[in-house]
């Protein structure tokens, strides 16, 4: 059946602006950069592109294209097994926009490109260099595909000069043969998590759980402590939305109240930090989270 449960009033958001966001959407305009945060027309973009307490900016950038060899059931993304090209002048030209754009925080995400031999990782830890050659004082985030588990991809992205290496889990092992594409694995997701880790200890790791697809609490649980073996030092937990019909549907609208339990489980587990919220996205308000709680 086609029913689709009602949204809850926690979920019925208006898009908060703020004060510096109106400055940083003209300067976007003028260096042609696309954004996730305005293309995925994301609710947190007040809170990440104004800066929180701190003043610390964060937006996230995509690379590669916008086309992905991959079919997550959970991902509006478009597929194809051959996407065009890479435009082996991303690296340089989004480095010199992000560099006159003067943020603080770059999140670096990408569609998976399982037709190119490594995956897109030289081009994605060249992106980092050029970004960090024009501002080193800029935190760079990279979330990352998981390179079908090639360690070599994965060390080319732990040593280019990344402050924090991202992959998602995105929901426990049981669900995730119905939820992620079947190339993805959660052991494997695991694994690259801790090899980053060990092939740079300087590196900070992160993942991301979407709830509501109809995990229970005892696997969200476990699926956090396996993130802390794999050595997983942040945390992100947000509510999964329908993109559209042909996509997942939502079984439960997960409580704030629950979130905020997740919250302090993550705190006792020993996350550096666990953002976890109804709206949560993997990079909400990630540069605000970084100076507060990692480098305190
Ligand atoms: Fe979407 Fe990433 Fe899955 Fe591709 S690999 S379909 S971009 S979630
Ligand atoms: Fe952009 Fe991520 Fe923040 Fe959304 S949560 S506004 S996509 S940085």
């Amino acid at each position: 059946e086609n029913e689709r449960l009602r949204l809850p009033p926690w979920l019925k958001t208006t898009i908060p602006m703020g004060k510096n966001f109106a400055k940083i959407k003209t300067q976007l305009r003028e260096l042609k950069l696309a954004t996730v945060c305005e293309e995925a027309r994301c609710p947190n973009i007040g809170e990440c592109w104004g800066g929180g307490e701190h003043g610390t900016q964060t937006a996230t950038i995509m690379l590669m294209g916008d086309t992905c060899t991959r079919g997550c059931r959970f991902c509006s993304v478009k597929t194809a097994r051959k996407p065009p090209p890479l435009d082996p002048a991303e690296p340089v030209n989004t480095a010199k926009a992000i560099a006159s754009w003067g943020l603080d925080y770059i999140v670096l995400t990408s569609v998976d490109r399982d037709d190119l031999p490594d995956g897109g990782s030289n081009h994605i830890a060249e992106t980092v260099r050029e970004i960090k050659a024009r501002n080193s004082n800029i935190f760079v985030e990279c979330l990352v595909p998981d390179f079908r588990g090639d360690l070599t991809c994965v060390e080319t992205i732990a040593n280019s000069g990344l402050d924090v290496y991202a992959h998602n889990i995105e929901t426990v092992e049981k669900l995730t043969p119905f939820v992620r594409d079947r190339r993805a694995h959660y052991r494997q997701t695991l694994s690259v998590l801790q090899q980053a880790k060990q092939f740079n200890p300087k590196l900070v790791t992160k993942s991301s759980i979407m709830l509501g697809l109809g995990e229970t609490d005892a696997e969200i649980e476990q699926t956090m402590l396996d993130l802390r073996e794999a050595g997983v030092e942040c945390l992100t937990l947000g509510q999964y939305m329908q993109p559209t019909n042909r996509h997942l549907k939502v079984i439960e609208y997960v409580t704030p109240e629950k979130f905020k339990h997740w919250e302090q489980r993550g705190n006792e587990l020993g996350f550096l930090y666990t953002a976890s919220g109804p709206l949560v996205r993997s990079s909400y308000k990630a540069g605000e989270f970084f100076i507060t709680s990692i480098l305190k």
